[in-house]
């Protein structure tokens, strides 16, 4: 195909596709898939080797948030039978961290639900992340806390962190259909915050909440622009209790293609399989590390995610190494201009999040209208299958051990 020649040779130029082509991407079918595949496999690899980057959710709080991600088992009115806690210690939140390092994760990701931290949040989030750094060597912290207002990332920073989450999840023209607490242009302010205190950006989407092909290529241009250095891809996880609960859209063929759409728009930028992708990817998730150069292990924020063990049989089995502490993630032009330790330049879905970790989502039970241009796939779009969505029971919060 003239098209996946053109992206292939774009992407390894670090050039941006057009809209059209990105759209196509999205458009093409299940007969051209192993030849997207391949084709975004080859600019995967030109950037970031047969690596796999792995990273550890530690939900800091848990539940009990005010604001109303429509997508969000912790969001107001969340009736999702989730884990409910308020901030953890910072010898837990070490002692949870750790199990992720021992399994092979090279960054922690501590979120926190809310709308975004206080001063005292602060204090707290930096004893933990020096509790966390002083207890494992050469780890990468983000921190994923919500919006941020102005000094709060320049406090994180001093403390250690080295990257901030913070999603922008769907596109602008959509965004009050999913929420309506805080803004799109909230979002875009704390990732410029997080940037301007010489923190690794980490800002990604969530797929699948009822969104048009045109609602995706735009949040992926949107975080072109922005410059990340990291983008998590979620897929909707329909929690019982949310207004998505039902929207059950994504097919294992379109969540390839979305990635595969993702890497050619952001070619050289770590882009991480995060939330959903057990549920959604089901067994064409090897596929899937051909497209992306990140994944979490083990459990996400309030849902559970496939066995750890099981995560480092699949690499392994798929042809791929797990990135090692003294790797440099990001390619050297990048990771150049960061300047971090860490590799990452400047710069939680589960359930994303607060906003990007891997846990819920959907569209609001009323509906937006939007959607109507995403054809239910196979099983899609059919009734809540909840049996696909296990909460979390154990690790951060809980007194069994973690899932790493
Ligand atoms: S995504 Fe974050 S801000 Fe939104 S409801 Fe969930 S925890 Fe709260």
């Amino acid at each position: 195909m003239d098209l996946l020649k053109t992206l292939v040779e774009k992407g390894l130029r670090r050039e941006q596709p057009t809209r059209e082509e990105a759209l196509a991407v999205l458009a093409t079918s299940d007969d051209e898939l192993l030849d997207v595949v391949a084709a975004a496999g080859k600019v995967r690899r030109q950037w970031f080797g047969r690596r796999v980057k792995l990273n550890y959710l530690v939900n800091l709080k848990s539940g009990l948030c005010p604001e109303d991600c429509s997508y969000c088992s912790q969001r107001l009115g969340s009736t999702a039978d989730i884990l409910k806690y308020t901030w953890l210690k910072p010898e837990e939140a070490s002692r949870a961290a750790a199990a992720g390092v021992a399994g092979g994760a090279k960054r922690v990701c501590l979120v926190a639900s809310g709308r975004g931290p206080t001063d005292r949040d602060i204090d707290r989030v930096s004893k933990t992340i020096e509790a966390i750094k002083e207890e494992n060597e050469g780890v990468e912290v983000c921190a994923c806390l919500g919006l941020l207002s102005a000094g709060q990332g320049e406090r994180l920073r001093t403390a250690g962190a080295d990257a901030y989450n913070h999603n922008l999840n769907t596109s602008e023209s959509t965004y009050g259909d999913i929420t309506t607490t805080h803004t799109y242009a909230d979002r875009v302010e704390t990732v410029h915050r997080a940037q301007a205190a010489g923190l690794s950006a980490c800002s990604g989407l969530i797929a699948g909440m009822g969104e048009s092909d045109a609602d995706l290529v735009d949040v992926v241009f949107s975080l072109r622009a922005l410059d990340p250095d990291s983008v998590p891809v979620n897929f909707l996880i329909p929690f019982e209790g949310t207004p998505l609960a039902e929207e059950w859209n994504l097919t294992p063929q379109r969540c390839l293609r979305i990635l595969a759409m993702v890497r050619f728009v952001c070619p050289d930028v770590e882009v991480r399989l995060a939330g959903g992708r057990e549920v959604h990817l089901r067994s064409l998730q090897p596929l899937a590390l051909h497209l992306v150069n990140s994944i979490f292990l083990g459990d996400y924020l309030t849902s559970e995610g496939q066995e750890g063990r099981k995560d480092l049989e699949m690499i392994a089995d798929a042809g791929f190494t797990v990135e090692g502490a003294d790797e440099t993630t990001l390619p050297a032009h990048r990771a150049q201009a960061a300047g971090h330790a860490c590799g990452e330049g400047r710069a939680c879905a589960e359930e994303g999040s607060p906003d990007g970790a891997p846990a819920a989502a959907g569209r609001g039970a009323a509906g937006s209208g939007r959607g109507q241009d995403v054809p239910a796939q196979g099983a899609a779009a059919d009734a809540a299958r909840s049996d696909l969505v296990a909460v979390r029971r154990r690790g951060a919060g809980t007194d069994l051990a973690p899932n790493a």
